[in-house]
C-alpha cells in the first residue's frame, strides 16, 4: 500500500506513522528523519539541510527531492511505503504524482491528521527538540497553512481526515479504519 501521512508538526504524525508504518509492513520514510539523521553523522546533506532546519523554513526541492527520489527505489519500498513530511508542497505533490508515474505506482490513499492549534504549539514545545523554539513553531505552522493545505484538494477523494486526539492507540484505530481491511 502507497500512502501519504499528512498534518501539522505537533499532531502526533510521527508517532502514528511509525506504528501504522510497522503494523502494515510497509517502510516509513519520514523526510526530517533522514535530515535529521544526516545532520547528526554530519554529511554533505545534512549541512546544506541544517540552516534551513534551524529556522523551520522548508529545505530546497533540489535537495529534498533527490533524497525522496533515491529512497522510493529502495527495495523495500517497492511493496508499499508510507512517506511522511514529503511532499509540504504542491511543486513536491505535482514532481511526486510524476515520480511514482515513472516507476508505474499510485497513491492508495491520503491521511490527514488534524488537532486543534493550542495543542499542536503545546505539543511541539513538550517534545523539546533544537529545532522547536516559538519563533520556528510559529513558522512552521505558517508554511504549513500556506503551502500544505492546498495539497488537500489536489489529492481530493484520496484524503482521509483522521482525528489526533485521544490515546495513542486510540488515534491509530481511527487510522486503519481509515484503510479497510489491510
Ligand atoms: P519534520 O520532522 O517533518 O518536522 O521536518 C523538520 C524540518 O526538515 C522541516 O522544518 C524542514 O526544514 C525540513 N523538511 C522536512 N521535510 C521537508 C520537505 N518535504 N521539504 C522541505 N523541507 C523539509
Amino acid at each position: 500500500m502507497n500512502l501519504l501521512i499528512l498534518g501539522p508538526q505537533g499532531a502526533g504524525k510521527g508517532t502514528q506513522a511509525v506504528l501504522l508504518a510497522s503494523r502494515l509492513g510497509i517502510p516509513h520514510i519520514s523526510t526530517g528523519d533522514i535530515f535529521r539523521s544526516n545532520l547528526k553523522v554530519g554529511t554533505k546533506l545534512g549541512k546544506k539541510a541544517q540552516k534551513y532546519m534551524d529556522v523551520g523554513e522548508l529545505v530546497p526541492d533540489s535537495i529534498t527531492r533527490e533524497m525522496v527520489a533515491e529512497r522510493l527505489t529502495e527495495a523495500d519500498a517497492q511493496r508499499g511505503f508510507l512517506l511522511d513530511g514529503f511532499p509540504r508542497t504542491m511543486v513536491q505533490a505535482t514532481w511526486l504524482k510524476d515520480e511514482l508515474a515513472n516507476t508505474h505506482r499510485i497513491l492508495d490513499r491520503v491521511l490527514l491528521l488534524t488537532a486543534p492549534d493550542e495543542q499542536l504549539v503545546s505539543r511541539m514545545l513538550a517534545r523539546g527538540r533544537s529545532d522547536d523554539t516559538p519563533e520556528a513553531i510559529s513558522r512552521r505552522l505558517d508554511i504549513y497553512r500556506a503551502n500544505t493545505q492546498p495539497l488537500l484538494d489536489f489529492y481530493g477523494d484520496l484524503v482521509s481526515v483522521v482525528d489526533g486526539v485521544g490515546a495513542i492507540d486510540e488515534v491509530q484505530h481511527r487510522l486503519l479504519s481509515q484503510l479497510g481491511p489491510v
